[in-house]
Order: C-alpha cells, then sequence, then structure tokens
C-alpha cells in the first residue's frame, strides 16, 4: 500500500494520495484532486450523460477490416509479443466444446499496428469471429464506422 502527500490541483489542500492496495479504487482517490474536489467532480460528470463507447463488431461489417482472414489472424498471433487480453469464454458441456476469445494485433510486414482484433475460435469446430473494437454512439444506438482509440 503505497501513500503519497500531495497537493490539490484545484482547491490547493495538501492530502494524502493511494497509490496502490487494498481501497486506492476509492471514486474519491485520486492522484491529481484532494477526496472533497474529486468527489465534487464525480457529482458533475455524474450529469453529463456519455456519448460514446467501446463496442466489438464482426469485422465483416468494417469494409477497411473485412478482407482479413483467419489464417492472418493466426499468423499474427504467433508473432507480435508483448501483453495482450485475453476474455471470458463460453464451454459447451454437452459436446465439450470450448471457446477462445483472445487479443489479436493485426500488423502490416513493416509492423506498423492496423488494428487490435478480437479472435474467438472453438476447439472442436471451425466457427470463429473476427471483431473489431469500434466507437458505438450512444444518442443513436449505432456504430459510427470510426474505430475505437
Ligand atoms: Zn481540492
Amino acid at each position: 500500500m503505497m501513500h503519497e502527500n500531495r497537493r490539490c490541483g484545484h482547491c490547493g489542500a495538501p492530502y494524502v494520495y493511494q497509490s496502490s492496495g487494498h481501497g486506492c479504487n476509492r471514486a474519491d482517490n485520486d492522484g491529481t484532486y484532494c477526496p472533497s474536489c474529486k468527489t465534487a467532480l464525480n457529482a458533475t460528470l455524474k450529469t453529463i450523460p456519455r456519448v460514446f463507447e467501446c463496442r466489438y463488431q464482426p469485422i465483416t461489417a468494417i469494409p477497411s477490416l473485412s478482407h482479413i482472414t483467419l489464417e492472418e489472424c493466426l499468423a499474427w498471433e504467433g508473432g507480435r509479443s508483448g501483453p495482450k487480453r485475453i476474455w471470458p469464454a463460453l464451454t459447451n458441456p454437452e459436446t465439450g466444446d470450448s471457446q477462445s476469445i483472445r487479443e489479436v494485433v493485426a500488423t502490416e510486414p513493416d509492423g506498423r499496428v492496423v488494428a487490435r482484433l478480437r479472435l474467438s475460435t472453438w476447439s472442436k469446430t471451425d466457427e470463429y469471429v473476427i471483431e473489431a473494437p469500434m466507437e458505438w454512439d450512444l444518442r443513436e444506438n449505432r456504430f459510427t464506422g470510426r474505430t475505437w482509440r
């Protein structure tokens, strides 16, 4: 558990910021603002509706990514090192089939990252889904066509 003495970026009051350990995720614990100012900020932000969020969309619906194949994804999966996300997956108890959902970093031959895709495969069937993180417009309830960055 790490505690640091800080000075609030708004009111100027000294306060103790907890940078790690149990309780560091408290809503009023912040590296920039004291608990009092952070509580006021949180209350104000709650009154401002969110406009966009990240949702995964199958690449078959995304013209700029629809050409990507499963074979390319599997090749990228073996290539790039570094932290990759995995997601909770399903198991079919009747067939013993299990799903694997993980991040695949799509890259150009020169190493440039094209997209961070989500690949879902099953152990006993050839079913798979490739998805990309896309921007979802919460007011219009639709994808905007922009990638989520
Ligand atoms: Zn303050």
